[in-house]
C-alpha cells in the first residue's frame, strides 16, 4: 500500500498537536485510480475508486490519530471535540427501535440463536435487545465508558477491537452496525470477523448508504459525511463486493429501516420542536444499507 503521510493542521485540533493526515489508496482494492465525487471542506474530499467503485475520505487522519479520538469519552456525547452532532443517549429510544427491527429481520431469516458478537457495540442497546434472540451476547467497544454501560446489559464486553476476544471464542452471528465506515482496512476487518464465526454462521454489516435517496437529496450536506471518522462509504453493490471479497458466500441484502428522533430530523432542517414531540420516532428510509453473508463450510 502506498500511503503518503504529512503533518497538517486543521480546525479539529486547535491548540493541540497537529493531526497526521495520509493520502490513501482505495481502502478496498488498493487502486490509486480515483475521481473526486464531493468536496467536504477545505481539507477533505470524497474520492470514488475508479476500479471498484467504493467511495473514501481523501485525505484521512492516520489510524493512530483516529484511535486517540475514539478513546476520548466526550466522543459519544458530542463534547468539546464536536465529532458527534447529537448526543448518543438522546437517540436511545430510536436506536432501540431500529435494533428491534433488525433483530426481527434476522429472526425471520433463521439467523438468530446461539452466540452473538457485536463489534463496536456502543452503549449496548443492540446487545440488550438481543437477549430475546441469542443465548450468549458478546461485544467489543473502544470506549471504556461505552463498554462499561454495555456490560451492564449482561453481555460480555471487551474494550478494544476484535483482537481483544479470547482466542477460542466463536460465534453463530457477528454484526457490525455503523462500524465498517470507520475501518481503515475493510477487507481485512471482514475477513477477521469471519474467522470468529462458525462455518454456516453469518456476518452482518450495516452502514450509511451513499447510494441512498437521502444522500441524493442532501448532496454534500448528507449527515453521514462525518469528517474525520467516516473513512469509507458503501452502497449495496460495493458492500456486496466487500463481503464476497472477504470470502463470504450467499451474500444478500438485509432491509434496514432506521428510526430517528423527530427533534433530530427537524434540526437538520433548521426547525425546533416542543420537547414532547422531539422524542417521537420517525422511520427514515434509504439512510442505511445492510447486507450479510455466510461463512462457508469448506
Ligand atoms: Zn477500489
Amino acid at each position: 500500500m502506498s500511503v503518503e503521510s504529512v503533518e497538517h493542521r486543521t480546525e479539529i485540533s486547535a491548540g493541540a498537536v497537529p493531526p497526521a493526515l495520509e493520502y490513501p489508496a482505495c481502502p478496498v482494492c488498493r487502486s490509486e485510480r480515483r475521481e473526486f465525487s464531493c468536496e467536504l471542506s477545505q481539507d477533505y474530499k470524497v474520492a470514488r475508486c475508479q476500479d471498484c467503485g467504493v467511495h473514501y475520505l481523501y485525505p484521512r487522519l492516520t489510524e493512530q490519530a483516529m484511535h486517540q479520538v475514539y478513546r476520548d469519552p466526550s466522543y459519544y456525547e458530542g463534547g468539546s471535540s464536536g465529532y458527534a452532532d447529537t448526543s448518543y443517549i438522546d437517540q436511545e429510544t430510536s436506536l432501540r427501535a431500529t435494533f428491534k427491527s433488525l433483530l426481527r429481520n434476522l429472526d425471520r431469516r433463521g439467523m438468530t440463536g446461539g452466540n452473538l458478537l457485536e463489534v463496536g457495540c456502543g452503549y449496548g442497546y443492540l446487545l440488550d435487545e438481543a437477549r430475546l434472540y441469542f443465548r450468549h451476547r458478546t461485544g467489543t467497544e473502544f470506549s471504556e465508558d461505552g463498554a462499561a454501560r454495555a456490560r451492564a446489559t449482561g453481555a460480555e464486553v471487551f474494550v478494544g477491537g476484535i483482537e481483544q476476544l479470547p482466542r477460542d471464542a466463536s460465534f453463530d452471528c457477528a454484526v457490525a452496525i455503523q462500524v465498517i465506515e470507520h475501518i481503515y482496512d475493510p477487507i481485512g476487518f471482514v475477513g477477521e470477523l469471519a474467522t470468529r464465526v462458525k462455518p454456516g454462521g453469518y456476518v452482518v454489516l450495516a452502514t450509511p448508504d451513499i447510494g441512498g435517496g437521502l444522500r441524493k437529496l442532501m448532496g454534500r450536506r448528507w449527515p453521514s459525511f462525518k469528517v474525520p471518522e467516516h473513512v469509507v462509504y458503501f452502497d449495496f453493490d460495493s458492500l456486496q463486493r466487500l463481503l464476497a471479497g472477504a470470502g463470504l458466500v450467499e451474500v444478500r441484502r438485509l432491509p434496514y429501516p432506521h428510526a430517528f428522533p423527530l427533534g433530530l430530523v427537524a434540526a437538520k432542517f433548521g426547525l425546533s420542536l416542543p420537547q414532547p414531540l422531539e422524542r417521537i420516532n420517525v422511520w427514515v428510509p434509504a439512510t442505511t444499507v445492510a447486507a450479510y453473508g455466510r461463512v462457508s463450510h469448506g
